[in-house]
């Protein structure tokens, strides 16, 4: 499969950067073949190397936990869409494998400096940034950025270094360990899930700063232009090209209140009533300044836009989609005005839009039913539509202050510490919120969320347009297109693109192996890049296991009561519940295709299968 010369000399960087923050060591050590074959990079990088170096049970807010910034073979080069890097490290949200994608041009940067991955290990005594201006890292003092806001230090670290460095930093979220805080770039792209943001705050991390400008070599550049060109063109001549570019996610708004799929009022019920007033014509027409793309994007699906409040203006990147779905819906801030400047508050505390609504539903909720009160609240109605008591709640979340505190830790085990039945509407799977769609009656989004491997995130296996298709009753066969999603969506990650080219402009899977050997001069099959993803998926199975030997079983998939025990409560799903019988039989059905025994365990057949 693989051309006799060395890998490595095409499409990677071919270097592993690593920095101790607690000595000061700053090395570099040569990407290992095997890694490579096994594992192609990105997501699959990250997965391997926080296997191997982690021990289990670590503190994840502790010296001995790891930040992998990891891109991949195709970042940085001219195709459609290859700005995406992946962050990752011990999850404090689940204690688990944690990673988080973030698009803008980041991804790049890391590889014109030379760098496939950093590996950012220990903790300063004080607050630090890294310094990467190619093969020149520094640890550098952040005194001056350290309590400021995300967006802002990403402003002032530019004035003080040069526009040119590409900037990943967190607010103060992340430097009070906010277990949902955010990691932020090119002032308004975030890798916002499984609180990656925390880990840096742990290790007095406030940003990483890079520079690259050496050349990065391809194996056949002629062919590398030939199919990029393609599929630009592919991309540019697609029928759904114009609305993307014109809305971007926060067109999915009005399509998914129709299917009533939009989690509103912490997952009560699944359509928000008025929700035409944040749908992506209002974003144009209210709120939008101007169009915003990753590195090499043809669809430009970012909005950047402005709100006034109190006489100030406000600008942010959004609202995109899962904002408008977790704080739009699940807390109901039912206009654009409010959502903006809720998007923005979020963005500066760098908090993840996605569980930071779902934190403030959860608490609404517990308002709504006398489990928090005034006493707790300063006397205010914390009541759902109050952008007031949004603003109040997570500024008190992302400075831990009073209930702020306990909010902090996530939903999971902010109920555990509440009780008085709130466990039942704590919406969450294995200590990560769940994102944007309401499931209880489409299975195959469920499932999805139940068995993805960093908590309940859509990414992996976005299943609900299956369910439409096929029939959102039904429950038999859905698990095998979990699966088949589950391995063609990492593969992104993996390879450092952006997904939503095939997912909403249909550009062709046979694009990415032609796009890998044209850049690397590896000769992976589409199926041999599948197997590495599940492969991958294995692998992060198996950090679960090793990390709850003595409690692993197939409760950490399931659901919380809320889907199984109550029905949505209006919408066009009004009544829709899924019994606890049929939680069983997806996951019995899904272990199966998997190779999974009856309590998720990976079999040792499937592991040596994999070469695990
Ligand atoms: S589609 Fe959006 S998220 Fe994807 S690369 Fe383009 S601008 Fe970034």
């Amino acid at each position: 499969m693989f051309a006799e010369r060395s890998p490595f000399g095409f499409g990677y960087g071919g270097k592993i950067l690593r920095v101790n923050l607690s000595n000061g060591k700053i090395t570099t050590e040569p990407l290992p073949g095997k890694l490579v074959r096994d594992y192609l990079g990105g997501r699959g990088f990250a997965a391997r190397i926080l296997y191997d170096e982690l021990k289990p049970g670590i503190d994840p807010m502790g010296p001995d936990n790891k930040v992998l910034i990891a891109s991949g073979p195709l970042a940085g080069l001219f195709l459609p869409a290859g700005g995406k890097i992946t962050f990752a490290a011990k999850s404090p949200a689940t204690n688990s494998y944690g990673d988080s994608n973030m698009g803008g041009h980041l991804a790049a940067e890391v590889k014109y400096a030379g760098y496939d991955v950093i590996i950012i290990e220990g903790a300063a005594a004080q607050p630090v940034y890294l310094y990467i201006n190619n093969d020149k890292v520094e640890i550098r003092d952040a005194a001056k950025y350290w309590g400021q806001g995300a967006i802002i230090t990403e402003d002032m670290l530019k004035n003080d270094l040069g526009r040119e460095f590409e900037i990943a930093t967190i607010g103060p979220a992340g430097e009070n360990k906010i277990k949902f805080a955010c990691i932020s770039h090119d002032f308004g792209r975030q890798a916002g899930r499984t609180g990656i943001g925390a880990v840096m705050g742990s290790k007095n991390l406030k940003a990483v700063a890079v520079k690259g400008t050496k050349s990065l070599k391809v194996a056949d550049p002629d062919k590398l232009l030939e199919i990029g060109k393609q599929a630009f063109a592919d991309c540019f001549k697609h029928t759904g090209w114009k609305q993307w570019v014109a809305q971007g996610t926060a067109g999915v708004t009005v399509w998914s209140n129709q299917q009533g799929s939009f989690p509103t009022r912490n997952f009560q019920s699944g359509s928000l009533k008025g929700y035409e007033n944040i749908s992506g014509d209002e974003l144009v027409k209210q709120t939008l300044v101007n169009h915003k793309a990753c590195f090499g994007c043809p669809c430009a699906c970012g909005k950047y836009a402005k709100t006034v409040r109190n006489n100030k203006d406000y600008y942010v990147e959004g609202p995109e989609y899962e904002t408008a779905a977790l704080i739009g819906g699940d807390c109901a801030i039912g206009n654009m005005a409010d959502l903006t400047y809720a998007n923005y508050i979020c963005d500066e505390l760098g908090i993840d839009t996605i569980s930071g609504g779902s934190v403030v539903a959860f608490a609404m909720e517990c308002y709504e039913k006398g489990i928090i009160t005034k006493k707790d609240t300063g006397g205010m109605d914390w009541k759902f539509g109050s952008i007031e008591a949004f603003d109040k709640i997570i500024n008190m979340i992302a400075r831990r202050q009073g209930i702020g505190n306990l909010l902090a830790d996530g939903v999971k085990i902010a109920s555990e510490k509440l009780g008085k039945g709130s466990e039942k509407f704590a919406m969450q799977v294995k200590g990560l919120e769940i994102s944007g769609y309401e499931s209880r009656n489409a299975p195959a989004m469920m499932l999805a969320y139940m068995t993805c491997d960093i908590g309940a995130h859509h990414n992996r296996a976005w299943a609900i347009t299956h369910d439409i298709q096929v029939g959102r009753d039904i429950i038999e066969g859905k698990a095998k297109k979990v699966v088949e999603l589950q391995h063609i969506r990492p593969i992104f990650d993996m390879v450092g693109c952006c997904r939503l080219q095939w997912v909403e402009l249909e550009l062709k899977l046979d694009y990415y192996p032609q796009l890998l050997k044209a850049a690397t001069g590896l000769d992976f099959t589409w199926d041999e890049m599948l197997k590495a993803s599940e492969r991958v998926w294995n692998l992060t199975r198996l950090f679960l296991i090793k990390e709850h030997t003595q409690t692993f079983g197939r409760q950490f998939d399931y659901p919380p009561a809320r889907w199984y025990e109550e029905t949505v409560v209006n919408g066009p799903t009004k009544g829709s519940i899924i019994s606890k019988a049929n939680i069983d039989i997806l996951l019995d059905e899904y272990y199966n295709v998997r190779g999974w025994d009856k309590n998720g365990k990976p079999t040792p057949e499937k592991l040596k299968e994999l070469g695990l």
